[in-house]
This record gives C-alpha cells, structure tokens and sequence, in this order.
C-alpha cells in the first residue's frame, strides 16, 4: 500500500465519528488498547515493513521513467532500454506481490483482533446476571459485538496502514523530489494549503453528512425491524393502520433519499477537488518546470520524474489532516468495547467455593429479604443503565421456609406478590439482600454456580426453544444424551407422540421462527429436557393460560413423573397441585401470610381460602 485512494479516504471518513473531536486519549485505553495489539506484535512489524518497502518500491518508476528520456531516448540506446524496460516490469511486479503480503498481514491483524475483542465480549455478556439483560436494550449490545469491534479493529489496520503509508510516502517523495529539483518541489508544497484547505472543509461537511445519514437509516430499519416481525405485522394488521404506516415509512425513506443525494454530490466535490489539487499542482509543476527544462537547468527526464512525484504528495497530505480524527475515531469504539468488558459482574464464584456434591435437596430459605437491584448501578448509561424499573421497597421480605428433600412446595398468591421473584433466588439469578438461602448445609453463595445450577432444574411459564431441532434442544440439557435416552425422557414427559407426529420427529425445527408447539407442549417438552437433567430440586412455574382438559391431564401426569422423588418448589395456579403438595406457602406483598398443608389452610378463612375459592370457581372443579 502506498497512497490512499480517496474512496479510501471517504470510506475511513464514513465512521461515526460523534464527539471524537478535540477529545484526549486516557493512557489506561491506550495500554489497554496496546495489551489487545501484543500477540500481534510481530505481525504488525512485518505489516509495516511491508508496507515501508512497498512505498520505497513504488518510488522507483518516476526515476525509470527519467532515465527513460533523459538516457535511453536521448542517448538512442536500446540495450538500456530494454534493461530500464524489464526493471520496471520487476518492480510492478514486486509492488504487487508486497500489495498481497500486507493485505494478508493486515488481514491476520484485523480479523484476530476482531475474533479476540467479540470473543471475549460474547464470554462476559452472557456470565453477566439477569438483571443486565433486564435493562440492556438487546440491540445495543450486538451494535457493540459488531460495529464497534470493527471500529476498534480499524485502528490497528485501517488507521495504522494509512498513516504510517502517508507518512512513508509523503517523506520518500518529498526527498526524491528536492534531491531531483529543489525549486520546483517548494513551489509544489507551497501551493498546497490553498487546495487542500478547502478539501479538509468540505470533507468535514461530508462527516456530518454521512452521520445524518448512518441516524436516518436506522431509523428506517428500525421502522422495518419492528413491523416486519409477527408481533409487529400482526398490530398493524388488527388496528388496520397499513395507510398510516406507508405513509410514516414514506417519509422516512424520503430523508434516506434526500441524505443521499446530498452525500453523492458532497463526496463527488470532495473527490473532484482531490483531482483538481493533482491536476493543478502538476500542471504547474510542467509549466514552470518546463522553463528550467528549456533553459536547460534541467532535463526532460527529471520534468517528468517531478509530475508523476507531485501528484503523490497531494492524496497523503489531505488524509494525513484527519488521521488524528481517525485514531480518535478507533479509540472511542474500543472505550465503547470495554464499557461492556468493565460492567461488573455482581454474581460470581466466591474465591473459595465449593462443588454442591450430589445434593439430597434440602433447601431453606433463613430470613431472606430482597429488592431488585438499581439499575442505575452496575451498567452503563449508555448500555440502558438509567432507565429505572426497580421497585424501591423490598419485593421479599423475612422470607422463612424450610423445604425437606423430595417435598413439594406450591408457592400461591396474588399476581405481584414475589412469587417468580422467590423462585428466580434459588439457582441465583439474583442474590438476596438479607438472609441467606441454604441448599444441603451451603449457602448457595459459597457453591459454585456451576454445580449448583446442575443441582436446580427450571421449567418456566413460557419456556424457550432455540431455533434448532428438537433433539438439539433436549441435548441442551445433556449434550451426550443418545436419542434413546431423548425419547425415555420425553415419554416420561408425555411428550413423545407428538414429537413422533412432527414432519422429521426428533430432527425437526423448532423455536421461534420454526414449527410451533402449543403451550403445553412446549412445556412438557421443557419438563423432558429438565429430566435429562436429572436435577434434584426443580422449580416450576405452572402455565397460567388455560390448558384443554387433555393436556392438562398429560401436564399432569408428566408433572407426576418428573416431581417424584425431587425436592420441588412450584409456582401453582392449578387446583391439583397445590391440593397435592405437602406444604403450601401463601405469599402477599413479599410475604409469607400463610403456610401449612391444604386441609390446614382451608378453612382458616385467610388469603389461602380466597385464592381457592376462586380456583374452584374458574376450574369448574367439584368442591373436594
Ligand atoms: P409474581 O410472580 O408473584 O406475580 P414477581 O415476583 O414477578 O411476582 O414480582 C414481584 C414484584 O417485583 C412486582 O412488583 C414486580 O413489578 C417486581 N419486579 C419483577 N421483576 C422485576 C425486575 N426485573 N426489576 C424490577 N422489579 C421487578
């Protein structure tokens, strides 16, 4: 690589560059920012050496080409020619052999770089607790996975190329020139603020430009995005707004269409003025060269070696004015990337954790108090941290409950009284403020993560399915499950049939945008999937929505099978459940008001009776 081109320049240009200017570089970035480039040392020495070399090379042919008048034609030598000609043919050859070498160097560099940066991201993100992903606008973590891993990895190639490119350049031509002809070279330079001044301008303008742009265009995608998927198509379709909506999208691709324009003709006057500069400056370097020429104070040679130079110095000079922007630029994405590298993980291993062995399944919640935690504190504003959903008061209070192993515990109560917030504790999706909850005789702060999940089995509401094959999906649970164990697993969950039924059985798609199954069956499909688990607590939150009395009663018998012998905490709505458990705890605004076994809590004409009176009604069930 030698000089940029301008598409180059434009291109380097398009980056957002928001707030860059007039900022200074923190020396920890910097560091930071060196220690991300040290496993590359020895590829960016090589990357800038080739570059070095390929600029000295690329230097070679203005002289060749004076040799070629000044001695060949003047002198009618022909061997000398041929010897000018195939040295010519050598270095283009060279030149372009170095063009593939830096491009792989600068390609190893970047794309490392890329994959170090997104991987470590990808790794930090998901450890983090589930309150991040709460607050964090989910597009605003991939926008940092991807543009600003690029931004940053710019830095090191992009920028690093062009500058240390430019500055090669800009020096090897300049001393070419003055050692060629003193006098023409500073009337060369002398010129240049006056092209070059109105360049930088209108290049800054062009910033802007394509800033607006890069907003406009997210905001019709974003347009886009939220209309196009079935939740989005489906409120357009129900309140019949498809006029209103053309009409707003109109608009919104009118200002990408006007932005648009407006950026051609900017980048076409920039490109244009660049020209201009090189056209001029040598023109001029012809006209006044051509006098020394015809006072022969130089050759024609040496005329023509300083023309093809001048246009050389123009492209570096202007890109090398806004390489300060560009290096700002490339920092700023990588502060963007280690803002989410720096959010503090509050749920982590203690140093001294211990392996949760084998758990019988006793579980006691000692006092526990909770509230959620401030979003304010932990993430960055910028990642969503401010936007404030915590409840100020405590959502669990002086929760006392003593869970033997293999019971059962249905949690009851009105919607908003903690019920999801009691169950979330237990595998530590969040860690309680006050008290302590005790699994087998550990805190379960003091066990690793690791093992304690593996003791916990979840089955949610509305469990998730990845967009992937059935069997995919319950190897999640087990990734070496045989497909034997898969249907054992989904029998037991009375789940197999209807898998069987599917277009390709085990293998078909399921998830989000693939074949759905019914509520229910997603949850006995989840209930297979915690089977081959095997964990010996489960947590259960029951599926509100009304199932038929069919799979209510194959939810049932699923639930019979995967409960036996487990220690289980369920957040129940059905009457069957909760007449089942061996204890029933009734929580009311975070606390526990009652507790006891059905029959003990029937007829005690509490919170507990009210709750199952209305059960009974909305079941139809007999009164029992
Ligand atoms: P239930 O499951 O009994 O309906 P929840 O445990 O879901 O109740 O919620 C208890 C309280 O905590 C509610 O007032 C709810 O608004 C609040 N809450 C739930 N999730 C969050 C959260 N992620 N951040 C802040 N507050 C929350």
């Amino acid at each position: 690589m030698t000089a940029p081109s301008p598409f180059q320049i434009m291109h380097s240009m398009s980056a957002d560059r928001s707030g860059v200017v007039g900022r200074r570089l923190n020396r920890d970035t910097r560091r930071r920012v060196f220690s991300f480039a040290a496993p590359y040392r020895r590829t960016i020495v090589g990357f800038v050496a080739t570059i070095v070399a390929a600029t000295f090379l690329g230097l070679l042919p203005p002289l060749l080409i004076r040799k070629v008048f000044d001695v060949a034609i003047a002198d009618h030598n022909n061997t000398y020619l041929n010897t000018l000609f195939i040295v010519m043919v050598v270095a283009a050859v060279g030149e372009a052999g170095l063009s593939l070498v830096e491009r792989w160097f600068s390609a190893r560099i970047g794309e490392g770089l890329i994959y170090d940066l997104r991987a470590r991201l990808f790794d930090h993100v998901q450890r983090m607790p589930l309150s991040f992903f709460t607050r964090t606008q989910t597009g605003t973590l991939i926008s940092r996975l991807n543009n600003d891993v690029i931004g940053a990895q710019r830095a090191f190639t992009g920028t690093l190329g062009t500058v240390v490119g430019n500055i090669i350049t800009l020096g090897g031509t300049l001393i070419a020139m003055l050692l060629l002809e003193w006098r023409l070279t500073l009337i060369a330079v002398v010129i240049l603020p006056v092209f070059v001044l109105p360049a930088r301008r209108v290049g800054r303008s062009l910033q802007d430009i394509t800033r607006e742009g890069m907003n406009v265009n997210a905001s019709m995608n974003n347009t886009m995005t939220e209309r196009f998927n079935v939740a989005g198509a489906l409120l357009v379709k129900l309140f019949g707004r498809h006029d209103s909506e053309a009409a707003d999208f109109s608009a919104r691709a009118g200002r990408v269409r006007d932005i648009g324009v407006k950026s051609a003709m900017f980048s076409r006057v920039f490109l244009v003025s660049l020209t201009l500069v090189g056209s001029i400056g040598t023109a001029l370097v012809y006209w006044l060269g051509a006098r020394l020429a015809i006072n022969s104070e130089i050759t024609p040679g040496t005329l023509v070696a300083l023309g093809l130079y001048t246009v050389r110095i123009y492209l570096p000079l202007t890109s090398l004015s806004n390489a300060r922007i560009d290096v700002m630029t490339a920092f700023v994405s990588f502060e963007r990337v280690f803002e989410v590298l720096d959010t503090p993980n509050p749920i982590t291993d203690a140093p001294d954790a211990v392996e949760l062995v084998d758990p019988s399944g006793a579980v006691h919640f000692d006092h526990v108090s909770f509230r959620y935690p401030d979003p304010a504190e932990g993430t960055p504003e910028s990642l969503g941290g401010s936007e404030s959903t915590a409840s100020l008061i405590d959502v669990l209070s002086d929760i006392d409950l003593d869970i033997r192993p293999g019971q059962m515990v249905a949690v009851v109560g009105p919607s908003g009284a903690g019920k999801t917030t009691l169950a979330s504790l237990l595998p530590r999706l969040y860690d309680v403020d006050d008290g302590a909850i005790i699994l087998d005789g550990h805190d379960v702060r003091s066990v690793t993560q690791r093992s304690l999940r593996r003791a916990i089995g979840v089955v949610s509401q509305d469990p998730h399915l990845f967009h992937e094959s059935v069997a995919a999906n319950l190897r999640y649970a087990r990734p070496d499950a045989g497909l034997d164990d898969l249907i054992e697993a989904c029998r037991a969950a009375r789940i197999h049939e209807v898998i069987d039924a599917l277009p390709e059985g085990y293998d078909t798609i399921v998830g989000e945008r693939g074949y759905r199954l019914s509520g229910g069956e997603k949850q006995r499909l989840a209930i297979a999937r915690m089977l081959l688990k095997n964990p010996a607590i489960v947590v259960l939150d029951e599926a509100t929505s009304h199932l038929d009395t069919e799979s209510e009663a194959q939810v049932q018998e699923a639930l019979a099978t995967a409960l036996a012998g487990r220690t289980s905490l369920v957040i129940a709505h059905r009457l069957s459940t909760i007449t089942d458990a061996d204890l029933i705890v009734v929580l009311d605004e975070g606390r526990i008001v009652e507790s006891g076994t059905h029959e003990e809590l029937r007829h005690q004409g509490g919170l507990y009776e009210d709750l199952y009176e209305t059960l009974v009604r909305a079941d139809h069930a007999p009164l029992t």
